[in-house]
């Protein structure tokens, strides 16, 4: 008996070595977030893409083709978020871009910092950090794990730069619209470094405001998209139609010019300029036996189609142009680091809702519902219930209710929430409604577990809703109110976005079945070898790990 033990018991060690082992972890990992890409956009401008950007990715990486976002609201905060925790709202505690915040008892930025100071220029654009975020990222327990890895994060958006890279990172930098430069905060160190203020120097925006943004092919080939001159887009600048070329130099001011490149695709090479200039002086993925990582998020993909709708030849003339930027970044990347030794995925942070407006003229379901009419008759409403009025504001589809007010007067909390659930449910455009009560001890259909994988107990409102199809929540009706669009909903026009895994340990193929975005963080880990995120929900993707 002793003797058949100790036989099998080394095979057995083996076997378990082998189906275990762990893979080499990649030099870098480089994560792009594209802000508000829908799937589609991969497919629907395929035919106008080089051989070495997108179509590289979707052909010799990993394409996962049906990954979608797990919770409402869809905006860009808790998307990052999401991306990089590994978790929902309800845990990461980042519920919109903007909230009412019961502790400062103001609406507060999920990036606001009240003690951070800018660093980098002498205006408030960089009082900005992670201190709302509530969990660690897969950038912190990279920085947690392997003191020294480094983590750089960069976005035109500070929102886009700062939750990627989490509360340990070597820098997080976003675009100071003010000073034309790019920032940080003293939440991450008292000075930029030489290479970051080397870069400032050259003022590369104001060489790109000199220009003109035109086609990058001529006109009449954009025939994936509308037309040029629609009545469903906004105007930027002094503009005086939606049309081609966009004159820089006759469009801005002095005000509002950094404002404006950020709405033209040329904030895009900008910061794929930046990128590379991070890769090259911070040395990223060239140094052995460590792991890197660099976090990417294009923002003016989101800027543009908010002016300009998904069916804009402005659009796709700036996703014609990103993916010139993606393969630019790939050639660097195989040139500094190494083909086959970085994985890169790349995602979006959100899709986008068409525009409703646009839907209606076609006789689709969608609409806007204006919100300041029906709050003003449901607070009148209010006030002949129960005495007062005790909605403190909505933002968000989220009713924050006055709960000193409702203890003071000692007024019923559950039956307010009720009244007020009932009422919005009345509202033409809203599908349904919960109140935090429900959405702490109930159960229900998707929608209901969405809105609650977006609820957080200190964060969320006390009544929530969501739109039905193709509604877009607005303040009030107006000319400027019936164009551009926006997104949040927990529908797939706005949850399905692209996943892409390219480069090293990464297998080729299309993977049909249905992800989830807190998917990516612990995959990541994996690919890592590092544990994961701590309040990770999502589930590695076994495809892409299982050789
Ligand atoms: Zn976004
Ligand atoms: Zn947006």
């Amino acid at each position: 008996m002793n003797y058949l033990k100790l036989s099998v018991l080394p095979l057995f060690l083996i076997a378990f070595s082998k189906t275990f082992a762990q893979q080499e972890a990649p030099k870098l990992v480089v994560g792009i977030v594209v802000d508000q890409m829908c799937y589609e956009y991969l497919y629907r401008y395929e035919t106008k893409f080089s051989t070495g950007g997108f179509k590289r990715l979707m052909s010799k990486g990993a394409n996962c083709r049906s990954a979608h976002y797990n919770y409402v609201p869809t905006y860009t905060g808790p998307g990052h978020a999401s991306i990089y925790t590994g978790t929902t709202p309800c845990n990461h505690g980042i519920v919109a871009n903007d909230w009412y915040s019961r502790k400062y008892e103001k609406p507060i930025n999920c990036v606001d910092d009240f003690e951070a100071k800018t660093v980098g220029s002498t205006t408030a654009k960089g009082q900005y950090s992670p201190v709302n975020l509530k969990v660690n990222t897969i950038t912190d327990q990279l920085k947690l794990e392997r003191s020294n890895s480094k983590v750089i994060s960069v976005s035109i958006k500070n929102r886009g730069a700062i939750l990627p890279g989490g509360h340990l990172s070597d820098g997080s930098y976003w675009f100071d619209s003010k000073s034309g430069c790019f920032v940080t905060s003293t939440f991450y160190k008292e000075s930029l470094p030489g290479w970051v203020s080397s870069f400032n120097e050259q003022k590369i925006p104001d060489v790109f405001l000199k220009q003109s943004w035109n086609t990058f092919f001529s006109i009449d080939q954009y025939t994936e998209s509308g037309e040029d001159d629609s009545p469903y887009e906004y105007l930027i600048g002094t503009k005086t139609s939606p049309t081609f070329p966009y004159d820089l130099t006759q469009i801005t001011s002095v005000d509002n010019q950094y404002d404006i490149f950020t709405s033209t695709p040329f904030a895009n090479t900008y910061l794929t300029d930046f990128a590379i200039s991070a890769l090259k002086s911070e040395k990223m993925g060239q140094e052995k036996g460590k792991s890197d990582m660099l976090c990417i998020s294009y923002s003016s993909t989101d800027i543009i189609v908010h002016a300009f709708g998904p069916q804009s030849v402005e659009l796709e003339d700036t996703y014609i142009r990103l993916d010139r930027e993606i393969e630019r970044l790939l050639n660097e990347l195989d040139k500094t680091v190494g083909k086959g030794k970085y994985t890169l995925f790349l995602t979006a942070d959100h899709a986008v809702v068409p525009v409703p407006q646009l839907l209606m003229d076609n006789k689709l379901a969608g609409g806007n519902v204006f919100i300041n009419d029906s709050l003003k008759s449901l607070s009148n409403k209010l006030e002949a219930e129960f005495g007062f009025n005790p909605i403190k504001l909505m933002d968000n589809l989220n009713v924050y209710l006055d709960r000193t007010v409702i203890q003071e007067k000692k007024a019923d909390y559950d039956a307010i929430c009720n009244f007020i659930k009932g009422e919005l449910r009345t509202w033409n455009g809203i599908k349904d409604a919960y109140t935090a009560s429900d959405l702490q001890n109930g159960a229900g259909d998707k929608w209901f577990e969405m809105v609650r994988s977006g609820y957080n107990l200190k964060e969320s409102g006390d009544v929530l809703c969501i739109l039905e199809s193709g509604y877009l929540a607005k303040s009030k009706d107006s000319a400027h109110a019936r164009k551009g669009t926006s997104h949040g909903s927990p529908f797939a026009y706005d949850t399905h976005v692209p996943l892409l895994f390219y480069g090293h340990s990464i297998p080729k193929g299309d993977i049909f079945r249905t992800l989830e975005i807190t998917d990516i963080a612990s995959t990541i880990a994996h690919i890592l070898n590092i544990p994961f995120a701590h309040v990770t929900t999502g589930h590695p993707i076994l495809e892409i790990l299982q050789k």
